[in-house]
């Protein structure tokens, strides 16, 4: 299997396929919420009210570890817009999470549940932790603690935190706990549960779901059917993993993966489900998956197939790696993968991206439907959940699609719009802004 290994790369950080890219998370959303600002022609003194987040909270988090020492963390929420519901938005664990990356991701949570045409705002949180160097109760300790900082800004009609990397639904099991012992039994304080706890079925899987009827939708419109489709999943976690199983089971062909540790790829298929057992219930590493060859994790751009998914950080995808993707659409799982310089590759070569406020709402859709459920304390069946997911994600795909096919732009200009248009309609009718 041919590849082009970049020359004395040694490790990821010096192959520049496969470092971040260098404009940051922030400054690539600002880039496409000031061209989409500009091309609606709304006035400029109102710019900075969707420009910047309506509340930031910076919460130091001292905690004693199983190694005995006091370890300080910095923690963030950040509230981005409130005007079409309660803020709404995961919380992240990962070493190099600052506050620009959250307040990125919180106004993206913004123009992405305006796109699914949810009833929430925009939020987003993160603590600065490496989780790889902690013990399960060292973990707990880290969020618990987090809880208790940030509570006095969170509600279930004020702003309803989620699970993001590296934070699943154990971690919102106790984060639920810690608001409960304040506020007493409150589930819909935090969405992506474990089942046990309220927790909506089909969350688990929703947002790789959301992004696997996203594709179907754009691969309908070039003629690509799933049984002749091959993929490369780049971040093979939660997002990552569920949507290649599904494409799976759709009968499309995964032939390259990857993880924070590295990256693999056989031509002839890697099975999903075997994949992400041997991870998960194993134990295994990805790049030790039998019947896999080990590859860089830059040489995962180089690995040709019709659909790429980036499901791992932002930034992933710039330009010195896209010229070198040999596909037809990428579908961003993740937040922010694509630097503006990638894009534009993307636009020349006509590489159908679907962007991720469409591509990964399903997650926030699901939340939704989870938050719902909790205030009702009603249970509704995966089935139904699946269903009610596919329409909000069909009806967003054909919104963003609409827009971007009647002025010739691609789909993230057109979800932009749309995303815009909804925020400011909500802020105007409320009287936030004249
Ligand atoms: P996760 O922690 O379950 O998985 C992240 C995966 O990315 C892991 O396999 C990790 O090893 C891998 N990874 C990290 N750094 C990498 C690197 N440099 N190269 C390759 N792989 C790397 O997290 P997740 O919840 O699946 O989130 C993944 C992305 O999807 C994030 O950008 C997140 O913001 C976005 N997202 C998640 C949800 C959700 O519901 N979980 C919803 C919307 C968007």
């Amino acid at each position: 299997m041919a590849s082009t290994k970049t020359a004395a790369a040694e490790s990821p950080l010096d192959d520049p396929r496969s470092r971040r890219a260098r404009v940051s998370d922030l400054e690539v959303v600002r880039h496409h919420f000031d061209w989409a600002w500009d091309h609606l022609a709304l006035p400029d003194d109102i710019r900075q009210v969707f420009w910047e987040p309506y509340r930031e909270v910076s919460v130091q988090i001292p905690v004693k570890l199983s190694d005995g020492k006091t370890h300080v963390y910095q923690g963030y929420r950040i509230q981005h817009n409130g005007a079409r519901g309660p803020y709404k938005g995961g919380i992240r664990f990962h070493q190099e999470v600052d506050i620009d990356e959250v307040r990125a991701l919180a106004s993206m949570m913004t123009w992405k549940t305006a796109v699914a045409g949810v009833p929430f705002g925009g939020a987003k949180g993160g603590v600065n932790v490496r989780v790889e160097d902690l013990q399960k109760s060292d973990l707990q300790k880290i969020a618990r603690s987090f809880m208790d900082k940030v509570e006095k800004v969170l509600g279930p009609t004020r702003d309803i935190p989620a699970p993001d990397v590296n934070t699943n639904a154990q971690v919102m099991a106790w984060m639920m706990d810690e608001y409960g012992k304040l506020h007493g039994h409150t589930p819909a304080i935090v969405t992506g549960k474990p089942i046990a706890l309220e927790g909506s079925y089909g969350r688990e899987a929703a947002t790789g779901r959301g992004c696997v009827f996203m594709y179907r939708e754009a691969a309908a419109k070039i003629g690509l059917s799933p049984s002749e489709t091959t993929f490369s999943v780049q971040g093979y976690g939660n997002v990552g993993s569920w949507a290649a199983r599904i494409m799976q089971d759709l009968g499309a062909k995964m032939v390259a993966a990857s993880d924070a540790w590295g990256a693999i790829r056989n031509d002839d298929g890697i099975d999903a489900n075997e994949l992400h057992r041997h991870i998960t219930v194993e134990g295994g590493k990805l790049s030790e998956f039998p019947g896999a060859e080990a590859i860089s994790a830059g040489d995962l751009f180089e690995v040709p197939c019709d659909v790429f998914f980036p499901a791992a950080l932002g930034g992933m995808i710039h330009e010195d790696n896209a010229d070198l993707m040999k596909v037809k659409m990428v579908v961003e799982g993740a937040n922010n993968p694509t630097s503006f310089k990638a894009d534009e590759i993307f636009e020349s070569k006509g590489i159908v991206v679907i962007p991720d406020l469409m591509a990964n709402a399903g997650g926030v859709t699901c939340s939704y439907f989870e938050w719902v459920q909790n205030l009702q304390h009603f249970r509704w069946e995966e089935r139904e959940v699946n269903d009610k997911l596919g329409k909000v994600m069909r009806k967003a795909y054909r919104d963003c699609a609409e827009r971007a096919e009647a002025e010739k732009l691609s789909l993230r200009k057109g979800a932009f719009l749309v995303a815009i248009e909804r925020v400011i309609e909500a802020s105007r009718t409320r009287g936030y802004i004249e």
